[in-house]
């Protein structure tokens, strides 16, 4: 079975299918990413916020497979934005996943209510970690078209991706726009939205047309819109059903019925990026 890739405006490649590892304890990490490997999954998905970059850094160790065969994409704490804080902990990053350059660093979240709203000074850093070739591309997540257009504006500097929620009932229609006019390739995160879409009757329908489940249907919806996806599964059956997307696809009135599911800001499962300000001890 095999991934596609996506090409970012960085030129680097991406697999479009990762494994996502929020909300996994770092003493099951290890055995999860392995797993994932195991499997063939050849993209995780990690933050400083996690508190398991260590143990993804050893589960690739461990794991055999040459580093460059493995697409790696870590985060920024939000209490490290500025510019010193934020060099002090990519060096911490890299150190803890065991690796000499990071395939994608991403702002974790806009924070446009602290730091006095600068988050351009970040950025800047960011971008000067793709200059000095410790992070192969450099990106933002949870950044909304205004976010998107003043660091491009003020640094000239495009981001390669930018992550953030989607899943049927939050299609992020705006934000995947102001993406795809900058060419900037959507992460679609919490893309089942954390099991909350897999009830749905239209999803349901359309999965039994195919013979596959709906967390299958929904996975396969994003890689027809494009965008790119690491569902999070501590279950191994789970874990190769997510990865078993490539044998089916969806017809385009298929994947209109499902976005049609679209619940605007009601569908929104994790925090509104523009009010986020949590900042942890
Ligand atoms: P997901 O939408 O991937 O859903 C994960 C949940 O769904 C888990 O409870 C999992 O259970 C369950 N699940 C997974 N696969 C199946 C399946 N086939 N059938 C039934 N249930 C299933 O949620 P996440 O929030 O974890 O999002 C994925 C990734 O996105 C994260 O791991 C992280 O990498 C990223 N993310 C980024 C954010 C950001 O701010 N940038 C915010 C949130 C997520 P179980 O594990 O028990 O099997």
């Amino acid at each position: 079975m095999s991934v596609p890739t996506i090409t970012l405006n960085t030129g680097r490649t991406i697999p479009q299918l990762g494994f996502g590892v929020f909300q996994i304890d770092p003493a099951d990490t290890v055995e999860a990413v392995t797993k994932a490997l195991e499997i063939g999954y050849r993209h995780i998905d990690t933050a400083q916020m996690y508190g398991n970059e260590r143990e993804v850094g050893e589960a690739i160790a461990r794991s055999g497979i040459p580093r460059e065969e493995i697409f790696v994409t870590s985060k920024l704490n939000n209490g490290f934005h500025r510019p010193e804080d934020a060099q002090k902990a990519f060096a911490e990053t890299l150190e803890k996943l065991g690796v000499e350059q990071v395939d994608l660093f991403l702002i974790h979240w806009p924070l446009p209510t602290r730091y006095d709203g600068d988050f351009v000074s970040t950025w800047r850093t960011m971008a000067s970690f793709a200059d000095d070739g410790r992070a192969a591309s450099v990106g933002v997540s949870n950044f909304q078209p205004a976010h998107l257009a003043r660091i491009i504006d003020e640094t000239g500097v495009i981001p390669a991706v930018n992550q953030v929620e989607v899943h049927p009932y939050l299609t992020n229609e705006a934000v995947r726009a102001a993406d795809a006019e900058h060419g900037i390739a959507t992460e679609a995160w919490s893309p089942i939205a954390q099991g909350g879409v897999l009830d749905d009757p239209v999803i349901t329908e359309i999965a039994e047309a195919h013979g596959v489940t709906t967390a299958q249907a929904t996975l396969r919806w994003h890689v027809e819109r494009g965008d790119i996806v690491f569902p999070k599964s501590v279950t191994e059956s789970r874990m190769r059903e997510n990865f078993d997307i490539f044998g089916f696809s969806l017809t385009p009135d298929e994947v209109g019925r499902i976005s049609a599911l679209d619940r605007g800001e009601d569908g929104r499962t994790g925090p509104n990026p523009d009010e986020f300000d949590y900042i942890p001890d």
